[in-house]
């Protein structure tokens, strides 16, 4: 990164800006160095403002969410960091069903149980799981078999040109924990980034809505381990999952240097207090090269590696 460019990005956002900070205060993993430059933008006329001119200045940036499914290296992340706090949502009800209108920076979670408390279905399988609606969206976030892209209708994207716009659910190439947006030109100066978004939602019974999550959020609690950790770590291959694979090879448990496979779910990492990004990354490399020697079987990442990893 050209130094003189990270000068001019510092002149254009002012003293907002923070230097070298650590990225271990902005991640669900408590890891990450550095960010060279760190901003929050609280609302999407500043997201956007921001995102022009780190592109107009040709500065590679990464949008951070609510930093809940990333693993940061440890030399951190050379460029702008843009953290979203751009939260305002809405419910309208134009024409019979309810539309909810949402910056994508408001919280996954809170919408999801606002949408309870107005007898709205459709995000209910979102209680519990951090981050935000932007996150969400780039990653298809789901679980009991649903996902964000089953109630998302369009959303409103500076796309890769910076050209701002509307896009339907359909063009966004939605699979299991992806999108056609996942890692698009991550920490350059031309990731697309999801301003707001709007989803349909539909009429039923609060109390049902609430018989529903009760049971599943006793479940995260019991199965879930309460450390420091990004999630799952790897998707499920079809027909199985990460867990069990890793349990398999003996690694449920398994330890280096601060970071840990939990003994409550394998699929989770955990960090108990000191992990750096290079302890977690060795649990990752371990897991699949033990699993595709086991099982003959590829472990993909659920998690996203962001920052700087080589050399
Ligand atoms: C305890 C725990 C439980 C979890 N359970 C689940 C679960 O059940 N199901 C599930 O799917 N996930 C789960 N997750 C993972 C995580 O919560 C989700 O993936 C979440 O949607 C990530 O959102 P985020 O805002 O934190 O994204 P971040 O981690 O901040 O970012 C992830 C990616 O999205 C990009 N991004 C973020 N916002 C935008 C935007 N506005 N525009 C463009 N790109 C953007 C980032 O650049 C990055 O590439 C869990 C995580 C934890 C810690």
């Amino acid at each position: 990164m050209d130094g003189h460019n990270l000068d001019k990005i510092v002149a254009a956002l002012g003293d907002r800006v923070l230097v070298n900070e650590p990225m271990s205060l902005h991640t669900s993993f408590r890891i990450g160095g550095p960010a060279d430059l760190f901003v929050t933008v609280e609302t999407i006329a500043e997201l956007s403002g921001t995102v022009a001119s780190a592109r107009e200045q040709e500065v590679a940036y990464f949008l951070l969410g609510g930093g809940t499914n990333i693993l940061v290296s440890d030399k951190g992340i050379r460029g702008l960091v843009i953290e979203n706090r751009a939260d305002e949502a809405r419910f309208e009800d134009p024409c019979g069903e309810t539309i909810l209108y949402a910056e994508s920076g408001a919280s996954l979670n809170r919408l999801a149980q606002q949408s309870i408390r107005r007898s709205l279905a459709g995000l209910e399988w979102a209680v519990g799981i951090p981050g935000t609606i932007g996150g969400a969206i780039v990653g298809n976030a789901g679980a009991y078999g649903s996902s964000i892209a089953d109630v998302l209708l369009r959303i409103t994207v500076s796309d890769e040109e910076g050209a701002i716009g509307q896009l339907p659910a359909e063009e966004l190439g939605f699979g299991y924990r992806t999108s056609k947006l996942r890692g698009q030109k991550a920490g350059s100066s031309q990731q697309a980034v999801v301003l707001s978004a709007e989803l349909a939602l539909t009429y039923e019974p609060q109390r049902w809505l609430e018989r529903k999550v009760a049971p599943r959020m006793a479940q995260r609690k019991a199965t879930q381990p309460s450390q420091p950790s990004a999630g799952s770590v790897f998707k499920n291959p079809t027909g199985d999952y990460a867990g069990r694979l890793i349990e398999a090879v003996g690694l449920k448990g398994y330890q280096v240097g601060g970071a840990q496979f939990s003994p409550q779910h394998a699929n989770f990492i955990v960090n108990l207090g000191e992990a750096m990004a290079a302890d977690v990354k060795a649990l990752i490399d371990l897991a699949r090269e033990q699993v595709r020697e086991r099982f003959g079987m590829e472990l993909e990442l659920e998690i996203e590696l962001v920052g700087e990893w080589n050399g």
